[in-house]
């Protein structure tokens, strides 16, 4: 099994439009610290699924017929905004799994196009595609969201955006089996107070109280980017900074 983090910014991006900020600047000078939205792509077995659905070339990068499946975590824009054109092409229809939200985004359920909008999952019933099974766990955010576990012969990886905290019955699925690697949402700096976003004490706080598995900060802000930069050991061992393309492979 391998996970491909696509994208690793929040809905900002790095380099910010506009900003000077000096993880702005880096990240237009250095490409390798810039931060697309966040999405990720899962292989296991000879198939690929995609999670979430912002990719600005996907159409290229995943032609008709290579993608088994689409993992939405929660309808924002930023990660369902690919799905827009996407939904107009040919060939066969790509079945797309996602939270109980009846709004969705816009008119994507009325105009569903080549997109098999499958019956909404519920949190922590298993699905099993061939040999991987994905559990999906509910988040704290403003839509419904869930996170997903993905679980193959090789191993676990949890994949946790966007959210702020792990809800307890989640938390309890990792607990009974510690994923060798959390990827989450840390959008901002330590004490930052947003309402549906991790923060990096948060984070931090999370990652000790799960020290066998490898966390990932994702979806992550300039904002944090630059304090980053600023503090750069203020992580702990089992913490690290994600970046585009990264991949995780068990
Ligand atoms: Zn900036
Ligand atoms: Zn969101
Ligand atoms: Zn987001």
């Amino acid at each position: 099994m391998k996970l491909t983090l696509i994208g690793t910014g929040n809905v900002q991006g790095c380099p910010l439009y506009g900003c000077e900020c000096p993880a702005c600047q880096r990240a237009r000078e250095q490409s390798k610290y810039a931060r697309t939205l966040c999405s990720a792509l899962l292989e296991d077995n000879g198939k690929q699924w995609l999670i979430d659905a912002n990719h600005p070339h996907w159409d290229r990068r995943f032609p008709a017929g290579t993608v088994a499946g689409i993992f939405i975590t929660h309808y924002h824009m930023d990660h369902v905004q690919a799905l827009f054109n996407l939904r107009w092409g040919l060939g066969p229809s790509i079945p797309v799994y996602h939270p109980d939200d009846p709004k969705g985004c816009d008119d994507l359920f009325k105009h569903p196009g080549i997109l098999d909008f499958q019956p909404p999952l519920k949190a922590n019933q298993a699905l099993q595609l061939a040999r991987l099974q994905v559990i999906p766990l509910a988040l704290n955010h403003s839509k419904p969201c869930f996170g997903y576990l993905f679980c193959s012969p090789q191993g676990r990886i949890a994949y946790l955006t966007d959210t702020k905290g792990i809800p307890d019955d989640s938390w309890q699925q990792l607990l009974r089996q510690p994923p060798k690697y959390v990827v989450i949402d840390c959008s901002n700096p330590p004490l930052a107070k947003a309402k549906n976003h991790n923060n990096l004490s948060d984070v931090l706080e999370l990652a000790h109280a799960l020290p066998d598995s490898q966390w990932l900060l994702t979806h992550i802000g300039h904002e944090l980017d630059e304090y980053l930069m600023e503090h750069p050991d203020c992580l702990s061992p089992n913490v690290s900074v994600a970046h585009d393309e990264q991949c995780l492979s068990l």
